[in-house]
């Protein structure tokens, strides 16, 4: 599983992402930074900003990648396959930009966009979706159940049911947050993109989901056993730092 950094505000994760991801970090990882937009209704967990970025090897040609996309207290995701790529979630408005620069990083352009999974409809993941889709023109749009029907958006939008199988990654229903959160998961990588069906705690460890933010917490917490019953082994989230590689499976047990 390789994570690049790519958006990081250290400038050690900076520094070290241009090994794994060419040498266009620096830019984009200022240009990342000043971009961070205001919280809107949702301010969740907050995220002071201090990433403790994780890059790893890169992978071999078509092996799945993960670029994380701080935009300061919520991330964005970019999955990248050989020449496409899948961004999970848009920040808020204004996040546009950061997303593009870190598509830009990978070497790819918006039209190798295939796929827009929004994890569900709360103003910090769908926001910069208006800015995206006038270039992401090859790309789908994804939500779940329950959440897709309040989503507009002038490209394909389609509703992402569990068990469903989005660039090469299966669809997991993860409801509690929202009634159509989802969340992705890639079996050849073990990674988990999840979403706010779970949150980090900025230092490695995991949480269940906001209960402030969260209407149906028993739903929830199923979604975490849920979640820990696939066995993850990288864990990305909306709010809370950085992807944990760490004992993803035992922590998202133990919440559950
Ligand atoms: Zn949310």
């Amino acid at each position: 599983m390789a994570i690049l950094a790519a958006c990081g505000s250290s400038a050690d994760a900076t520094a070290s992402t241009t090994t794994a991801a060419a040498d266009t970090s620096t830019e984009s990882g200022e240009t990342a930074a000043s971009t961070t937009a205001a919280p809107e209704a949702e301010a969740e967990v907050a995220d002071d900003g201090a990433e403790e970025e994780v890059v790893e090897q890169a992978g071999a040609p078509g092996e799945l990648q993960l670029q994380h996309v701080s935009l300061g207290f919520v991330s964005a995701y970019v999955l990248v396959r050989g020449s496409e790529a899948a961004i999970v979630d848009t920040g808020v408005s204004g996040s546009g930009e950061a997303i593009n620069d870190a598509l830009t990083m990978m070497g790819l352009a918006p039209s190798n966009v295939r796929h827009i999974i929004l994890t569900h409809n709360h103003g910090d993941h769908v926001g910069g979706l208006g800015e995206l889709e006038g270039e992401m023109t090859n790309a789908t749009v994804w939500a779940g159940v329950g959440d897709v029907d309040t989503i507009r958006t002038s490209l394909t939008l389609s509703e992402a049911n569990d068990g469903d199988e989005i660039f090469g990654m299966g669809v997991v229903g993860t409801p509690g947050h929202t009634v159509g959160s989802i969340s992705v998961f890639d079996t050849d990588t073990g990674l988990l993109v999840a979403g706010d069906a779970i949150n980090g705690d900025g230092e490695g460890g995991l949480l269940g989901a906001n209960p402030d933010f969260t209407p149906d917490m028993e739903g929830a917490n199923a979604s975490v056993a849920k979640m820990a019953a696939l066995g993850p082994r990288v864990a990305a989230f909306g709010h809370g730092g950085a992807p944990v590689t760490e004992d993803v499976t035992a922590k998202l047990a133990a919440i559950a």
